[in-house]
């Protein structure tokens, strides 16, 4: 690193840490050092100091030994000799700028500074990223939908450049966060707000705040992988940064120059393996030991800067676009479609509309053909408004199976979804489906609904589907006349797959995909048990298996029985034993007492023992509040992740409430005392079925919830009151 750089860095990181300090003796002065403070929804307190120090800072005295942790950095003798020869001086200056970026952040959000509204903008920015996000996204980041991340720091040269910078970075399925902003205040944020782009987490574009220091919460966000998925203690730095590197792939965007403060904060990212990419004249940095490739680069030409960005960083981008006149990617997916933006709409409940994937014969398919059956539709559909709409898609292939239907069916949703100003809502019979204004000021057309699903069909299912063709039907008539056959064939569907059990089956599928961010952990998927983030169940590890027969979802031969109540197979165990590298020797998968199975971190559901109950809880993530556990959801799975196995405690799908088999080792059903009213209300009918089924039809009344009970000595009054059945039974410990 350049002298002048490395004295700018250390300049501005004694700055940002004299500006923390006045501030936090400032704050101290007023609320005494005893003021508790937390992040919202974060088990990692100031997750930066905590993950490179394990230090937890819970109150404001605790944060002056965060500064002094920060003056050491900067000093001649740093904390421990092991952090020089890996960190070097001017890293160290960097690592202290977070350090003291974070207390600035945290004093301010006790200020009630944070998040930054900007009311001349319209908007708030999102300040701190929850532990819930890091956790929401986990499936995305590991099956390559979200190959990276990129912080954009500083304005772009114009609106419209913003706007372009911003759009291929969407299209490559990156997720975006803005800060900072150049002496005149300008930054990407307000640049795309004047073009009247979307932002927010359904569009990926983030703005965490309008200034340089913002940009920590990326990297303190970033830095809870390692924690969350990693399995990795708090204080191991040497590992996480290690993993930052090498499983959390981001880079930054440093637009229109670098202060001395962004130098700083780029030197504290270059720790974590992540690049800056400038769009000025800056000097290119050499890997100097942390990283294997640039440290900071430039491109001078706005067209190329995502394309060089990507090349430093080495992202995988796999992007598929079917031939439609209106950008595609993951991105757009979580774009809503208003009223007044609505040029059409099929279905729900205003039109008959449904959609069905049915299997048939090579021969009786014109591969990519659309067929619009109906009368006058170019005329109604020129006049915008409301029509019905029936999908029908036929699919064949030399491996396609019937039993794959469902699992490409349930991909119509993603495949309308991820064009620009398509929106599509439901499934089957109950789908609901909108087209923008602007989609069709683009030249979109009814047909290029079709075409998208010839296009993500033969992309995403390759090796199972040879030949796609779609029929869209128009007209009342026909679409209601079609509508029951599609009907019949949901329900002979769904009376097969009931049909499906762990005991009929003689092969369980495994996912590995969480394995690129926690290399211990397997989910084994049975017939009726899905994985733990609820977006796979045994059929899509089949098909995914049929896909790519060296991914991420391998079959397991069960193999023999060797506990039939615990759910314990000869086969399970050889095959976990080997798939975690022999950190897992043994599992269950019907208890939550001996030997669970493990969890990554991206459950959606945790499922608790509470002793003094003789039951268990059950938390789904985005519950915000306490729980008769004494923790918060986040702080909960805190100490579930990581590949760990911890009996009492595990991470799973929603959907396993309801299954037969939860918890079939320990009781089953009856042993749930508490749950959120969120997933109660959510998982009613199938829990009720279930009830009736165990002959305690009236369980879910008996169960408490957060309106009822949020400690555990009120829950046990309550669950005695009404008489709840896992008092009387046998002790779980
Ligand atoms: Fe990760 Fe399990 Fe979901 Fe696969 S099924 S993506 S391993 S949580
Ligand atoms: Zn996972």
């Amino acid at each position: 690193m350049s002298k002048f750089i490395a004295s700018a860095t250390i300049r501005a990181s004694h700055e940002m840490v004299t500006r923390a300090e006045e501030l936090l003796n400032k704050t101290i002065a007023e609320k005494g050092e005893d003021l508790e403070f937390e992040f919202p929804d974060t088990a990692f307190q100031l997750p930066m100091i905590n993950a490179m120090t394990g230090y937890q800072i819970k109150t404001l005295g605790q944060m002056k030994e965060g500064i002094r942790f920060a003056k050491e950095l900067l000093t001649e003798e740093p904390l421990d000799e092991s952090w020089k020869p890996y960190l070097g001086e001017a890293l160290d200056a960097g690592m202290a700028t977070l350090f003291a970026q974070e207390i600035w952040l945290a004093l301010r959000y006790i200020a009630g500074l944070e998040p930054v509204k900007d009311d001349d903008l319209g908007i708030t920015y999102n300040g701190f990223i929850t532990d819930t996000i890091q956790r929401n996204l986990g499936i995305q980041l590991v099956d390559g939908t979200m190959p990276g991340f990129a912080a954009i720091i500083g304005p772009a040269p114009s609106d419209e450049i913003a706007e372009k910078i911003v759009k291929e970075l969407q299209e490559k399925n990156i997720l975006i966060f803005l800060s900072g902003a150049n002496a005149e205040g300008n930054s990407v944020t307000k640049q795309l707000v004047r073009r009247g782009v979307q932002l927010g987490w359904d569009t990926r574009i983030v703005p965490l705040g309008p200034d340089t220091e913002h940009t920590l919460y990326a990297l303190n966000w970033a830095i809870r992988a390692a924690l969350i998925f990693g399995g990795l203690k708090a204080g191991n730095f040497k590992e996480i940064l290690k993993y930052t590197k090498d499983r959390v792939f981001a880079f930054a965007l440093g637009l229109g120059g670098l202060d001395e403060l962004k130098w700083a904060t780029g030197a504290g990212a270059i720790n974590m393996g992540f690049p800056a990419i400038c769009d000025t004249d800056v000097p290119v940095i050499h890997p100097t030991g942390v990283c294997t490739y640039e440290e900071v680069d430039k491109e001078l030409d706005p067209d190329k800067i995502v394309q060089k960005a990507i090349e430093v960083r080495g992202l995988k981008i796999t992007v598929e676009k079917p031939p439609i006149p209106v950008s595609y990617g993951p991105a757009f997916e979580g774009e809503r479609i208003r009223k007044d933006d609505t040029f059409i709409e099929f279905g729900g409940q205003r039109t008959p509309a449904f959609e069905w994937v049915r299997m048939r014969e090579l021969d009786e398919i014109e591969d990519n053909k659309v067929t619009i059956i109906g009368t006058d539709w170019e005329k109604r559909f020129e006049a915008g408004g409301k029509m019905p709409l029936g999908i029908v898609i036929d699919v064949a292939g030399r491996k396609m199976q019937k039993d794959f239907e469902a699992v490409i069916e349930r991909k119509i949703h993603h495949n309308l979804n991820e064009a620009q100003g398509i929106w599509h809502m439901g499934q089957r019979d109950i789908n609901w489906m909108r087209i923008s204004n602007n989609a069709k000021k683009d030249g979109f057309t009814l047909k290029h609904m079709g075409d998208i699903q010839n296009a993500m069909f033969h992309n995403r299912f390759k090796s199972i589907v040879d030949k796609v063709q779609v029929t869209l039907y128009v007209d009342e008539e026909d679409v209601l006349k079609v509508q029951e056959d599609a009907r019949a064939a949901y329900k002979e569907r769904d009376m097969r797959l009931g049909n499906l059990t762990d005991d009929s089956v003689d092969t369980f599928y495994s996912c590995l995909l969480c394995q690129s961010f926690a290399p211990s952990h397997t989910c084994v998927i049975t017939p009726e048990r899905l994985g733990l983030c609820g977006a796979y169940n045994w059929l899509d590890g089949k098909a995914a298996y049929e896909i790519d027969p060296t991914g991420g979802n391998q079959p397991i031969p069960k193999g023999e029985v060797l506990d039939e109540s615990k759910g314990r197979w000869s086969g399970v165990d050889e095959y976990i034993l080997k798939s975690t590298g022999g950190a897992v020797e043994t599992m269950n998968a019907y208890t939550i007492m001996d030997n669970p199975m493990t969890s990554c971190g991206c459950f959606e559901v945790i499922c608790a023992i509470l002793p003094e109950a003789n039951g268990v809880m059950l938390v789904n993530r985005g519950f915000a509040d306490m729980t008769p556990i004494g923790m918060k959801f986040s702080t909960l799975a805190g100490t579930v992740g990581g590949g760990l196995q911890t009996p009492g405690f595990m991470g799973i799908g929603r959907n396993f409430v309801t299954s037969k088999k939860f918890l079939y080792g320990d009781g089953g059903l009856r042993r749930i005392v508490w749950m959120t009213k969120a997933l109660k209300e959510g998982l009613k009918d199938s829990f009720n079925a279930m009830a009736a089924k165990n002959g305690v039809p009236d369980l879910l009344d008996k169960i408490a919830d957060e309106t009822i009970a949020t400690d555990s000595e009120k829950l046990v009054e309550f669950l005695t009151s009404v008489g709840h059945p896992a008092l009387e039974m046998e002790p779980m410990l």
